[in-house]
């Protein structure tokens, strides 16, 4: 017999996508058991992220409907990561593998045939690669390519182009558990996490429904998130950046040592509002990013939880 599949799906009111895509999922599940790919325990575990619409109640009607639906709800939306991770260890002591998926659709679960043959063949965790990405608008396309660009630069490893549709072995799992950290960006951990793995490229759709809930602040907040979460790289480019203006500054004395000297002194009133003005914005804007890493310090010594489960559909 083929290994437990969960498909873990994090929803935030997804009342009108819920309906059209969960029948897509048991399709594809009810096939792969049909073939013997997978396990008849496999199941499609959906995670209710502190929804204030009706997802949780199509939820628990969904897993009354057919066993192989079942659900975790939060006692409140702690965000996408958050809700994503609650599943994945929710699912990691009950199953062999998982693959978490968005529930808007977008990601072609046609892929997890692709992602099954390469666990199969020895990958613990299989990243989803989108193929192209015709289906964003232009602003979600170049803003993406420059945040993976910036995160590579800044120094933290990510698979290009990859969200977070990834099948990961209940071993990754079990390693990923042992990672502490409250403020979490699992596409950058994953790979942190080491053990074989590949990847596998399907092409991402339109939402069948509803809106994006990451709109440019939130994905601005992710970026940040994380370069400072897994990163220690700006504190270098800042301590790089002291230095440099140091030099500078000591080219500027040796400058107007000399020019006192040979009596040229002139009344440089722009100059000096220039340089004031520089250094003054660059030392609130090193100061900040240091400040966002003592925030951090500060979130993870408090060491709270990062979801609580509030209600759990009977058959988990
Ligand atoms: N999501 C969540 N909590 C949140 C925001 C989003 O669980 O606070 C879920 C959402 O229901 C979806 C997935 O995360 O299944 C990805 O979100 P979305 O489709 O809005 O993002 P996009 O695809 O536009 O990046
Ligand atoms: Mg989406």
């Amino acid at each position: 017999m083929g290994p437990i599949l969960y498909l873990v799906i994090p929803c935030y009111n997804e009342e009108a996508v819920l309906p059209q895509t969960a029948p897509l999922f048991l399709e594809k599940l009810n096939t792969l058991i049909l073939s013997g790919e997978i396990s008849d325990k496999s199941r499609i575990l959906f995670v209710n992220d502190g929804s204030r619409d009706n997802t949780w109640e199509i939820i628990t009607a969904l897993s009354k409907e057919n066993p192989h639906y079942a659900g975790i709800s939060l006692s409140r939306n702690m965000g996408h990561q958050n809700a994503l991770l609650a599943g994945l260890m929710e699912a990691k002591s009950l199953c062999d593998v998982t693959v978490s998926i968005d529930c808007d659709g977008q990601d072609d679960i046609n892929a997890v045939d692709k992602m099954l043959s390469e666990f199969k063949k020895g990958s613990d965790i299989v990243y989803g690669v989108r193929e192209s990405r015709k289906s964003d608008t232009f602003f979600k396309r170049n803003s993406a390519r420059l945040f993976y660009f910036l995160l590579n630069r800044l120094g933290v490893e990510t698979v290009f182009n990859h969200a977070d549709y990834r099948l990961m072995s209940s071993r990754a799992l079990e390693a990923l558990s042992k990672f502490k950290e409250v403020n979490i960006y699992l596409r950058g951990m994953a790979p942190m996490v080491g053990f074989k793995s590949s990847t596998v490229l399907y092409d991402r759709k339109k939402r069948v429904a509803g809106k994006s809930h990451y709109p440019l602040s939130k994905m601005l907040r992710l970026a940040l998130n994380a370069v400072t979460s897994l990163s220690t790289r700006p504190i270098h480019l800042i301590t790089a950046f002291g230095f440099f203006v140091m030099l500078l500054s000591a080219c500027g004395i040796v400058w107007s040592i000399i020019s006192y000297f040979l009596s040229s002194t002139v009344a440089g009133w722009a100059s000096i509002v220039a340089i004031i003005c520089f250094f003054g914005g660059a030392q609130i804007l090193c100061i900040g990013v240091i400040g966002e890493y003592i925030g951090k310090i500060y979130m993870e010594t408090k060491n709270r939880p990062r979801y609580i489960i509030s209600q759990k559909t009977e058959n988990l």
